[in-house]
């Protein structure tokens, strides 16, 4: 762990937190430059088995599924703790709901779920990455939905 700021090693924790079972939230302080910012580990079930449509067999790769996060977020007024908060929680649920194999489709359908409260517009190109196993009419009301105006916020947290 180093200091995102000087990158220097030597940090002190301030404050710890713990977040779900899974994850714990820490407040850091760097000595040297005496920046401050807050980190969040998490277990990782590395064991986690992605199970494509093909039925090919790969490991889970979080990374991944940040890249196609990203791309689907791209310009549009989203910020990093967002994301990274919907891969937490997309992958938390995951895991508990998934013992050791779990369909790329349902890890899809999870962050999708969760992207379109965030933003319609990166929820319907992330969409459209998947849209083949998607209904067609079902895609199509959707989008009609969206034409209704934004969800109001849902506070909460
Ligand atoms: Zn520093």
């Amino acid at each position: 762990m180093r200091c995102p700021k000087c990158s220097s090693e030597e940090l002190k924790v301030l404050e710890t937190r713990a977040g779900t079972s899974a994850s714990t939230r820490r407040r850091r302080v760097c000595l040297k430059c005496n920046h401050r910012f807050s980190t969040m580990e998490e277990v990782l079930r590395e064991d986690l088995v992605v199970v494509k449509r093909d039925g090919r067999r790969e490991s889970f790769d979080r990374t991944k599924l940040a890249m196609g996060l990203r791309r689907a977020i791209a310009k549009r007024p989203i910020d990093a703790e967002q994301i990274n908060g919907l891969l937490s929680d997309t992958l938390r649920r995951i895991e508990n709901e998934f013992d050791s194999e779990v369909p790329s489709r349902a890890i899809a359908e999870a962050i999708m779920h969760r992207l379109r409260k965030v933003d319609g517009i990166a929820w319907l190109r992330y969409a459209s990455f998947y849209e083949d196993f998607m209904e067609l009419s079902r895609f199509a009301e959707e989008i009609m939905n969206l034409g209704g105006g934004t969800e109001s916020d849902e506070g909460g947290g």
